[in-house]
């Protein structure tokens, strides 16, 4: 299984949502991708448990 997941975000900084395509064949990873808004790194810890549900907490890169 080599799927990907498509999942909406909320940017830590200017709150807009943002996609982020995850690759559901690794359960635990972490993301780095700059908010196409306003362009600051955001940092996502992604999780997924074994009924593949995805959970992703968001972090301030600079923090
Ligand atoms: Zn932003």
């Amino acid at each position: 299984m080599n799927q990907q997941e498509y999942y909406e975000v909320s940017c830590p900084y200017c709150g807009e949502y943002t996609a982020l395509f995850i690759d559901c064949s690794v359960t635990e990873q972490t993301l780095i991708e700059d908010c196409q808004v306003c362009c600051r790194p955001i940092s996502y810890q992604v999780l997924i448990n074994d009924s593949n549900e995805i959970s992703v907490s968001v972090r301030h890169e600079n923090e």
